[in-house]
């Protein structure tokens, strides 16, 4: 966890103060508040670029469920990370340390 302060569109870390951070790209749909670390070519973070498809959004009830899926995605990821297990993609070196996630009913 850390304190940010806004610098225009980006984030300064308060314990941090040489470094910018941008919120994920899933951060407006209160799916994901984690950041993206500078010079990241990614739009989003660590945990959301496991996402195979997003669901479409509009429908409040895919959108809730969604939300709980990330909420679990994320404890997960945060875990592996910690015990330091590999987090590739399914993109990056063609099958995964696990696969990516897909919606049903898309
Ligand atoms: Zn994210």
């Amino acid at each position: 966890m850390r304190a940010m302060a806004p610098e225009g569109e980006c984030w300064r870390s308060t314990g941090d103060p040489g470094r910018l951070y941008s919120f994920c790209d899933n951060a407006p749909t209160d799916a994901c508040n984690w950041l993206v670390p500078p010079g990241s070519q990614d739009a989003v973070c660590a945990a959301c670029r496991h996402n195979g498809i997003v669901p479409d959004l509009s429908d409040p009830a895919r959108l809730k469920a969604w939300r709980e899926i990330e909420d679990a995605k994320h404890r997960l990821i945060y875990s592996l990370t910690r015990w330091r297990l590999p987090l590739h993609t399914r993109a990056e070196d063609g099958s995964g340390a696990w696969p990516d996630i897909q919606f049903p009913g898309r």
